[in-house]
């Protein structure tokens, strides 16, 4: 799972590397000294997209907190805007750590040119350094302060990479990518941004892993940024076919999202969430054939997603097999309506929503 640049840098801060102070705010935060503004989405890119704003004022800082959860970023709103210390800049270099699937091994590659414009960067620029079981930091340090030509951060080079290995290996990280780690003009080193994926099938050893990306069994593609009707089903198969039926009907469907066998409250809630930041939906189509799946967990889903997320678009809900009777009579009793058939949800979908 991908964590948010908020939650990827509290990781760093417990291991003790130097990232800026940072919160989150909203629009009733109070102003109190200049920052930068940085729209918590799930993508990269936001620098050249308008989602980094640096403010000077108290009515930049109010304007700009708006105008970041209003803008959509590749697809998506922010649920959080991170307010971060301004730092200095006096150069950004592109620092990662990652698995290499094709040696097997751990790696940190670097890159002098680090920033907005890495991937301008050829391939060849990118400087792998394998990691062995009993790496010497004294060297590696050594390497990368070659590189980025910066002779006098070779301790502090070599103090953040032995950090960074540890906290990608207690983390159960499969890619920390710093981009851009900031040389400041007070000649400190600093994460300036930092992309986190964690390994989920790890989850079961850290029972502290509650973020806001959490992506349980769930498969999610991005079909059309300007779909209208989104769809959640469970299987491959029926997720395709929900997809297929939407289109068919001459609606754009904007997503494909199989929720998978064992999908739970917290796994369909999740789901909720990443297709409410689509701007562009107008409807979310539930179509549940429940085997493994339990239709009572997910019209429990349902219900808190209502109550939970404000911007929730309207629902469309087929809910069959499994437990689908004691599902039924849950949402009746919250009032939420469900149909018999996927016809009728795309039906009564198109019908309402005047597609
Ligand atoms: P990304 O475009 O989504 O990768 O977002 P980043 O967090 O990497 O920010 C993009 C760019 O904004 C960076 O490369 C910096 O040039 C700039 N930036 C980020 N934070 C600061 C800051 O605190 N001060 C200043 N002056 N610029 C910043
Ligand atoms: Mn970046």
């Amino acid at each position: 799972m991908n964590l948010l640049e908020y939650e990827a840098k509290q990781i760093l801060r417990n291991c003790d590397i130097p990232t800026p102070e940072g919160v989150v705010v909203d629009e009733t935060t109070e102003f109190s000294h200049p920052v930068v503004l940085k729209s918590q989405v799930p993508t990269g890119g936001r620098g050249k997209l308008g989602g980094i704003k640096v403010v000077q004022t108290e009515a930049d800082y109010i304007d700009a907190v708006q105008a970041l959860k209003d803008l959509s970023i590749k697809g998506f709103k922010p649920t959080n805007i991170l307010a971060e210390e301004l730092i200095d800049i006096d150069r950004e270099y592109y620092l990662s750590i990652l698995v290499n699937r094709d040696t097997s091994q751990i790696e940190i590659v670097v890159n002098k040119n680090g920033g907005v414009e890495v991937e301008d960067n050829d391939t060849d620029s990118f400087v792998h350094l394998p990691i062995d079981t009993s790496p010497d930091f004294d060297s590696i340090g050594q390497t990368i302060a070659d590189e980025f030509e910066l002779p006098s951060q070779s301790f502090a080079l070599a103090d953040l990479s032995e950090k960074l290995l540890r906290c990608f290996r207690e983390n159960d990280a499969s890619l920390i990518e710093i981009n851009p780690l900031v040389l400041t003009k007070q000649a400190t080193l600093v994460v300036a941004d930092c992309k986190m994926t964690l390994d989920t099938s790890a989850s079961f050893r850290h029972p502290d892993w509650k973020f806001e990306t959490v992506e349980q069994n769930t498969n999610f593609v991005t079909l059309d940024e300007h779909g209208v009707l989104a769809t959640i089903a469970n299987g491959a198969g029926l997720a395709m076919a929900t997809v297929d039926a939407v289109e068919a009907s001459g609606v754009r469907a904007a997503n494909f999202l199989d929720i998978g066998g064992g999908a739970n409250e917290a796994s369909v809630l999740a789901s909720f969430e990443t297709i409410s930041r689509y701007p562009s939906v107008r409807g979310i189509v539930i179509n549940i054939f429940a085997g493994i799946t339990r239709c009572d967990e997910v019209a429990r889903a349902i219900i808190a997603a209502k109550k939970q997320i404000a911007q929730l678009p309207p629902l469309y809900i087929r809910l069959a097999g499994t437990h689908s009777e004691e599902a039924n009579a849950l949402l009746e009793a919250a009032n939420v309506h469900h149909s018999e058939s996927l016809e009728s949800c795309i039906a009564l979908a198109k019908k309402e929503l005047s597609l």
